[in-house]
């Protein structure tokens, strides 16, 4: 008990960054850019997903790649921290990596939907190290432009990602902070400075 006391007063303990924002607003290109700057100490928590990967993306790197049944048995078996469906997928938090690398003091980065945010808003209530930031985009005209220009989704898809964003923006007052993506740089300063003020 002394140890732990002890231990939690010398090492404090890390945040919890939640990132959300609809599909195509920058979310995966802000955090690689936070990733680059060694002294907000971050790590990246790599969700579970059902989705397939797109060309590029490595297992255990931008998801784990799992199958639907996997990802139910991961569900009961409790291992998940959050989860939701996105888009006729699922995606998850692995729980175990969120609580020991904040812990060691780690600012843990979560990029998550709306839905798994109102869960880890629930779970950690009263939990003055989390922090959530909502990315919106300088337009729907930019977003649209945005998603297509990255071609890794069908038209079907960018359609249904598109709708999605409209009952996204419904559960944008759930956040401390709503962070418009105009200019990468602008905008990677000021969660920069967000992040660096709670530390
Ligand atoms: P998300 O992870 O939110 O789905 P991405 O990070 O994949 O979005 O970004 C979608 C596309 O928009 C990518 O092609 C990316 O290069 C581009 N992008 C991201 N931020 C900006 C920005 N501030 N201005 C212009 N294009 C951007
Ligand atoms: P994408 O398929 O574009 O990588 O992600 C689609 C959506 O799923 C995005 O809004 C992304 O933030 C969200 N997402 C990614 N990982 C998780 C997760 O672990 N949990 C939840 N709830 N959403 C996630």
């Amino acid at each position: 008990m002394m140890f732990v006391l002890l231990y939690n007063y010398v090492m404090k303990r890390g945040l919890l960054i939640i990132m959300s924002g609809p599909s195509g607003v920058g979310k995966g290109t802000v955090r690689l850019e936070l990733m680059k700057d060694e002294s907000l100490d971050l790590f990246y928590s790599v969700s579970m997903t059902t989705r397939s990967p797109r060309p590029g993306e490595r297992n255990g790197v931008e998801y784990y790649f799992t199958t639907k049944e996997d990802f139910d048995r991961q569900i009961k078996e409790g291992n998940l921290l959050e989860y939701a469906e996105f888009v006729g997928n699922k995606y998850g938090t692995p729980k175990d990596k969120v609580n020991s690398k904040r812990d060691e003091g780690k600012n843990v980065l979560l990029e998550i939907d709306v839905k798994g945010t109102s869960q880890v808003l629930e779970k950690l209530k009263g939990d003055e190290g989390v922090i959530s930031i909502f990315l919106v985009p300088p337009s729907l005209e930019e977003l649209e432009a945005r998603i297509r220009g990255r071609s890794t989704e069908t038209e079907e898809v960018i359609q249904k990602r598109l709708k999605t964003f409209q009952e996204e923006v419904v559960y944008k007052d759930q956040y401390q902070y709503i962070v418009v993506n105009d200019d990468l740089n602008k905008c990677v300063e000021e969660i920069r400075q967000i992040i660096k003020s709670k530390m």
